[in-house]
């Protein structure tokens, strides 16, 4: 199982992508601007679309997506939801008048957009990967990722603040090699982390001292221009030995 990063800026401008990552080659994990680099023939094949939670940093490109392969695929494109997620993108994108429903598009029985209901805990199994929504806590309904390959095992935190169930789940998780976890703010904007429930490098250093393992950790969802002093903040306060870096897009991982 490979994992690429489309995306992983909390914000666009020059080479910056919103979150989204590729899964071999025909799996999306979120759906933000980053997608918006694959090519048509990658774009067809996309089979599966996770997605984390409502907001269009993460969401952007699967209207797009579902109008640009409509007439070239001849099976619809699953995409993986919370029903409180995916009633929120109902009633709020796929209305007819912020884009056209493509879930009864070009018909209702073989539509190019196909809802499947994920649920905290319930592995999703698609070959031999192993995709299972865990738990997370922000503004919107919202999830993270356990992907375990043949060999190891990454979780993706999605957009969170601080999540105590997210920590049980991961400290029971054998085989954990990798933590993607966002940090969108620095220190000066704590109370804007708190009330937008993300993180600031203060908080996250206090949950990843929640973590029994020591995962190789890497920091998604910097805020444009502030990524610097993001990384520094949390680089001088983590403990002797932690692994941390920012992610970079472009990154592989092998799992
Ligand atoms: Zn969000
Ligand atoms: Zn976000």
């Amino acid at each position: 199982m490979q994992l690429r990063v489309l995306g992983c800026s909390g914000g666009i401008g020059g080479s910056l992508r919103t979150t989204s990552f590729l899964i071999d080659s025909d799996i999306l994990l979120d759906a933000g601007t980053g997608v918006g680099d694959l090519s048509i023939e990658q774009l067809l094949g996309i089979d599966h679309i996770f997605i984390t939670h409502s907001h269009l940093d993460h969401i952007a490109c699967i209207p797009l997506l579902a109008d640009t392969v409509l007439g070239l695929r001849d099976k619809p494109v699953n995409v993986h939801a919370t029903v409180e997620t995916w009633q929120i993108i109902s009633e709020h994108i796929f209305n007819w008048k912020v884009w056209p429903d493509f879930t009864v598009i070009p018909n209702p029985d073989q539509p190019i957009l196909a809802w499947k209901e994920i649920r905290l805990g319930q592995t999703v199994m698609l070959g031999n990967r192993r995709i299972t929504p865990v738990p997370a806590n922000h503004v919107v309904p919202a999830v993270g990722f356990h992907l375990e390959g043949e060999r190891s095992s990454l979780i993706f935190s999605g957009d969170t603040t601080i999540c105590d169930a997210l920590w049980a789940y991961a400290n029971c998780t054998g085989n954990l090699q990798y933590l993607l976890i966002e940090t969108a703010f620095s220190n000066d904007e704590a109370e804007m982390a708190k009330l937008s429930k993300h993180l600031c490098p203060a908080l996250l250093l206090d949950e990843l001292a929640k973590l029994e393992h020591s995962p190789q950790v890497f920091i998604t969802h910097l805020k444009p221009g502030e990524g610097d002093i993001i990384m520094q903040e949390i680089v001088s306060g983590a403990p002797a030995g932690m692994r941390i870096q920012a992610l970079d897009h472009g990154h592989i991982f092998e799992l």
